[in-house]
């Protein structure tokens, strides 16, 4: 855990290749030794070896989502609001933005166009989409609306669905589940939804056996006061773990990985996945050095060093071994 934090956040990129490549070597040295002189070693313990993969798989992750960072600060994030009419989508996007951005009213259909708020989250510049509700309206004026709702939906980082805890899961809440989900079928796009449970200061969120169908479409649930803004910081919470933006560093920020590195880091973090479970499945101690193999020329790839003489010297030098 102490390598960890070192390696990723106070030293500098090279240090972490540089840790995680020498870590491979150590490992492979361990390996390589007990394929050669298996007599005279102790058995590896899997376990710890697939705790310390696991460890650099993390880091190797951390760094692979620092590509992300310049464009998600550049770029941003669009949210969509969806849902029925009158659930309090205008509403909860007043009380995120705190602004009055979009009409609140009692009547359903009024919001009839996209209407547009920004708010930051941990740095990350968000603008949120209040969707005219997204029904079957014989409207013409709301039938454009309702296409606009969905080409916004399907462009969006993340949905946020919004139900009514006053109606619980209603049929037409199925309908547009249905709609959302075929068109992210035939987009091919799967955008995360997270859904809100609004209106709770009216009634308790009862789940009928509808929405146990629908409930894993959502990567979380939020139960919300729109008028109050009771649940908003939840939301935020929820948006921050589902696009992954815990860790964006606005300021202060060391370092990014660039494409090149990017394609080797993901290049070790697929060998370290197979290692895995190549240990896992218990295949032969030979498999586990393919891959280990990988994982290294991939890291010594993005430092512009050669691996082959040092996993020999390392074995040499540190069993005494066969000399
Ligand atoms: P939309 O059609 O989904 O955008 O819904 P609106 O935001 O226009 O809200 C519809 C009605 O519900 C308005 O009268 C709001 O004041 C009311 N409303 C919205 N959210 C809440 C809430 O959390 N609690 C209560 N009690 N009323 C709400």
């Amino acid at each position: 855990m102490y390598i960890r934090f070192n390696a990723f956040h106070t030293g500098g990129f090279s240090t972490l290749v540089k840790s995680l490549r020498s870590r491979c070597i150590e490992l492979l040295t361990e390996i390589e030794a007990r394929l050669d002189f298996e007599d005279e070693m102790p058995p590896l313990d899997p376990v710890m070896l697939v705790s310390k993969i696991n460890c650099m798989r993390k880091e190797v992750q951390d760094a692979l989502d620092t590509s992300n960072y310049d464009k998600l600060l550049q770029s941003g994030l669009q949210i969509a609001i969806i849902g029925r009419p009158n659930v309090g989508k205008s509403s909860l996007l007043n009380a995120w933005s705190k602004s009055e951005r979009a009409i609140v009213t009692e009547i359903a259909g009024t919001t009839r166009d996209v209407v547009e708020a920004n708010v930051s989250i941990n740095g990350v510049p968000v603008t949120l989409l209040d969707t005219a509700g997204i029904r079957e309206t014989d409207d013409v004026v709301e039938k454009i609306g309702v296409k606009r709702s969905e080409a916004a939906a399907m462009g969006a980082d993340l949905i946020v669905m919004a139900i009514s805890a006053v109606d619980g899961w209603t049929d037409d809440d199925t309908k547009l589940m249905e709609h959302v989900s075929v068109n992210r079928k035939s987009s091919g796009s799967a955008v995360p939804m997270v859904l809100v449970i609004n209106k709770v200061d009216c009634a308790p969120f009862v789940p009928g056996e509808q929405f146990k169908q629908f409930s894993g479409l959502f990567r979380k649930h939020v139960q919300t006061c729109a008028v109050t803004g009771k649940g908003i910081s939840d939301l935020e919470s929820a948006v921050i773990e589902v696009r992954g933006i815990e860790h964006v560093p606005s300021e202060g920020r060391r370092w990014t990985v660039n494409q090149r590195q990017f394609e080797q880091l993901l290049r070790t973090k697929e060998a370290f996945a197979r290692l895995e479970s190549s240990i896992n499945e218990q295949l032969p101690m030979d498999f586990w050095t393919v891959d280990l193999r990988e994982a290294a020329l991939a890291l010594a790839t993005i430092s512009g060093e050669d691996i082959s003489e040092e996993v020999l010297s390392s074995i040499f030098s540190k069993f005494c071994i066969g000399k």
